[in-house]
């Protein structure tokens, strides 16, 4: 009984350590695929990620695509998103 219990407390370390490791690497690989400002791409088409430009933001750019979550896809930046309230120097009115 005593084997089971001790068992039981070491499985129970072990899952506990894997699904936090697994929840870390959903964080990041979650974060890897929004751009972020410093991303090289990212500043050569001086993206923010928060538009100061008047009427001009992602969400009504042409090349925008929406998606859950106030981000969405962009063709310049591959598979990363955009995120809504952001604006790069490519703006294109929709
Ligand atoms: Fe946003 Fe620029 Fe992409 Fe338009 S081109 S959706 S402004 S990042």
């Amino acid at each position: 009984m005593k084997e089971t219990r001790r068992n039981f407390l070491k499985n129970s370390a072990l899952c506990g350590t894997v699904f936090f490791a697994g929840s870390s690497l959903n964080i990041s690989l979650a974060n890897n695929h929004v751009v972020s400002e410093s991303d090289p791409q990212a500043k050569a088409l001086g993206y923010v990620s928060v538009s100061s430009k008047d009427g001009q933001a992602c969400s009504n750019c042409a090349l925008f695509q929406p998606e859950k979550d106030e981000i969405g896809g962009c063709p310049l930046f591959g598979g990363k998103k955009v995120a809504s309230q952001g604006w790069c120097t490519a703006w294109a009115k929709k």
